[in-house]
């Protein structure tokens, strides 16, 4: 008998397995990897990197995964705890011996006295307590009973992720405020002019830069007709882009009262109004080479990326309509999510939000209730952003990232932020702490 059943063993499903194992509860824990794989992972063994060996910057003074990384060793992470004992040198980066680490996770979940591993795939909603952590490759049966429980619309299969700049890089001199035709308040989205020579050069940039190439499982993902990648569409004619996502019409030049030849145009990504999206502008561009484009536009040239563009198969939810802020499907409360199915990215952020649903569930499971972590802190960012902070509609994952906190009113001119943001954090964790310490068991 299990108290509690997780679909998934990858970074979130072991998480929370552990998390609710070593709080007392007896956890069922079904991955199909061994019965059947997927199109990324290669192995059987739990919490597989499927691509990159690194967990990205260990300075949670300069990185707000860094940040990340400390509050979930704080918590007990076992994702961390692998993650430190198979190091290996990466500079400031956390980066490890993937078999080793992916061992290590294996044998600790293995080993523990309330986990049962059992190798099978799992295709319906389960009928008692659950947290589903089945990641952005979750097999076929099982995505379809989550769609035909939230609605098609509630379930993406693609990531078509427009690059997302931090607000307080954006240049307003050159840059203005304005909704085409003055709809809705008027000002809603921030707008970069380019002229003939400057959309020319940009529409060259477009074609010549190094783009990545589709995997075939990618290609053969029925769900991708809706979001062209822009350079794909620049390549379809020279004018293509003025007549589509870098249309100018309605939208006046407050230094020259008229139309520009293009205009690029960014919307708010997150309630703080902290991150701004740059509209349709999805891409296939390798990383380096968004940067470079992308700082050709008028008013970018000075952008700091929050996270840069991309597509390929995710499925994810519509995470900030669908579940509470335990992560609970609101149709069925004693479902949760976890993992990068919820709208989150990357290994670290998967696992952190396996932490948390893990934690969340052995305290339901105890007939307690566990506030969620404050805002101000990595953890509480990350679970706002998957919750509460995004838009339903434009939501996509998105990495943790200094943008998804609450800004300061005012800090001192000269004031290291990223600094001050993990003083913060750590001061209001410890307080948090302190405060679901002193609720009686
Ligand atoms: P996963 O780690 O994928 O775990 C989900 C598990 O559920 C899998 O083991 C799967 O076999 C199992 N499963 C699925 N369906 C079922 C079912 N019906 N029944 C039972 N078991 C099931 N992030 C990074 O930080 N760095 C990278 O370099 C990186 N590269 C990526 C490359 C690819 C190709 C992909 C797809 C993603 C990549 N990511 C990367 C993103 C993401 O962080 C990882 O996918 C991460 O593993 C997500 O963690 P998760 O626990 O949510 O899902």
């Amino acid at each position: 008998m299990h108290d509690i059943h997780i679909i998934g063993g990858g970074l979130a499903g072991s998480e929370a397995a552990w998390q609710l194992a070593e709080a007392g509860f007896k956890v069922r824990l079904s991955e199909m990897r061994g019965v059947e794989g997927t199109p990324a992972h290669h192995t059987d063994d739990l919490a597989e990197l499927v691509c990159s060996n690194s967990f990205r910057s260990d300075d949670a003074e300069k990185n707000a995964v860094g940040l990340l990384h400390e509050e979930m060793r704080t918590l007990g992470s076992l994702i961390l705890r692998e993650g430190d004992a198979h190091r290996v040198p990466a500079g400031s980066a956390l980066a490890m011996d993937r078999d080793g680490f992916s061992a290590g996770v294996t044998a600790a979940i293995t080993a523990h006295p309330n986990i049962e591993l059992v190798r099978e795939r799992i295709d319906a909603l389960p009928d008692g307590p659950a947290i589903i952590a089945t990641g952005p490759l979750t097999a076929a049966n099982l995505a379809g009973a989550i769609a035909a429980e939230t609605g098609q619309d509630a379930l993406a299969f693609f990531d078509a992720i427009a690059p997302i700049v931090h607000r307080d890089s954006i240049d307003m001199e050159t840059c203005w405020f304005q909704s085409r035709w003055n709809k809705g308040d008027g000002k809603d989205y921030i707008n970069c002019p380019m002229n003939r020579e400057e959309y020319d050069a940009f529409i060259q940039a477009l074609l010549d830069g190094e783009k990545t190439e589709f995997k075939q499982w990618e290609k053969d993902t029925p769900y991708f007709d809706g979001c062209m990648p822009i350079e794909v569409m620049a390549s379809r004619g020279k004018e293509t882009l003025r007549h589509g996502p870098m249309k100018p019409v309605g939208l006046d030049d407050p230094r020259t009262g008229r139309w520009p030849c293009a205009v690029v145009q960014l919307r708010q990504d997150n309630a703080l109004g902290t991150l701004w999206n740059i509209v349709g502008f999805q891409t296939k561009l390798k990383h380096a080479e968004q940067v470079r484009i992308f700082r050709m536009i008028p008013g970018l040239q000075n952008a700091e990326f929050a996270r840069l563009g991309g597509l390929h198969r995710n499925t994810f939810l519509r995470s900030p309509v669908l579940l509470d802020d335990t992560f609970r499907l609101k149709s069925r409360l004693h479902v949760r999510f976890a993992g990068q199915i919820t709208g989150c990215e990357g290994y670290v952020e998967s696992a952190a939000i396996g932490l948390l649903a893990g934690r969340f569930a052995a305290a339901e499971l105890a007939g307690r209730t566990l506030a969620p972590p404050p805002p101000t802190t990595a953890l509480g960012a990350l679970l706002g952003h998957i919750t509460g902070g995004g838009e339903a509609d434009t939501y996509q994952p998105m990495n943790v990232n200094f943008g998804l906190f609450p800004p300061f009113e005012s800090l001192p001119r000269k004031a290291d932020r990223k600094l001050a943001y993990t003083n913060r954090a750590r001061a209001d964790l410890a307080t948090w702490q302190e405060e679901i310490a002193a609720v009686p068991a």
